[in-house]
């Protein structure tokens, strides 16, 4: 469903959801076909040249039962977005609405992380969205660490066929998986990590800063930085 604008903010702010406005015309690569990846989805043909293929990662996540959140998942969250986008947006794992709908990121969290990429001039459809887990845990509890070990296989054929300029790690436990770190994330946002000779960009949690408006501002300098992580890697 495609909301018209006044529509849309009317809808954000229903939900005390604060809208982001773009500060700045943030350098915005020529969109890609989109190419929409997800369990619902036929997959499509890539052109990165790898041994590995997005079919054969979709199929073998879809039917995955590597750990026991095979059992209480409604279906695998592969991702979706840009098979070729620079950006990758990394999340811990699916909730309830995305266990349902297979789709990372579409609950109220999930709204404003759009609002977030669009303050930066980016559109869901331009970047690659998906989790550090791809099946929810029961009752949203925290990823146990053989569900990562598990997943972790997934994640890193992601961001080979991918090639992104650059991560955003969204949330702490995301940011501490990808990092193999126990730092707390106020320690870890503001600086460019690397995860296989990736820049990463560690950003609060959107679930987070709704409960915490205040903490926007930092999260708007985490984008920024993230901005011109890429912008530099384009030299
Ligand atoms: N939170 C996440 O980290 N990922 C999602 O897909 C949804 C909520």
């Amino acid at each position: 469903m495609i909301l018209d604008n006044a529509l849309r903010l009317q809808y954000l702010e229903a939900m005390g959801i604060d809208v982001w406005v773009p500060r700045t015309s943030a350098q915005k690569k020529q969109p890609l076909p989109a190419d929409v990846s997800t369990d619902n989805a036929e997959p499509e043909a890539t052109t990165v040249s790898t041994t590995d293929n997005w079919d054969a990662l979709q199929a073998e996540v879809t039917n995955c039962t590597k750990c026991s959140l095979c059992a209480t998942r409604t279906q695998t969250v592969f991702g979706s977005g840009n098979k070729n986008a620079d950006w990758m947006l990394v999340g811990e794992a699916p909730g309830q609405h995305e266990d349902e709908q297979g789709l990372p990121f579409v609950g109220n969290a999930g709204l404003l992380l759009t609002e977030m990429l669009r303050a930066i001039g980016l559109s869901r459809e331009e970047v690659f969205i998906t989790n550090i887990l791809k099946c929810r845990p029961p009752n949203n509890r925290d990823p146990k660490a053989d569900e990562v070990e598990s997943c972790n296989d997934y994640l890193q054929r992601q961001q080979k066929l991918i090639q992104p300029k650059i991560i955003l790690a969204v949330g702490r436990i995301a940011a501490q998986t990808l990092l193999k770190t126990d730092e707390p994330l106020a320690r870890l946002r503001g600086k460019v990590h690397t995860f296989n000779n990736t820049p990463v960009v560690v950003v609060y949690h959107p679930a987070y800063l709704l409960r915490s408006l205040p903490e926007k501002r930092k999260a708007w300098l985490d984008l920024q930085l993230a901005m011109h992580t890429v912008k530099d890697s384009e030299g």
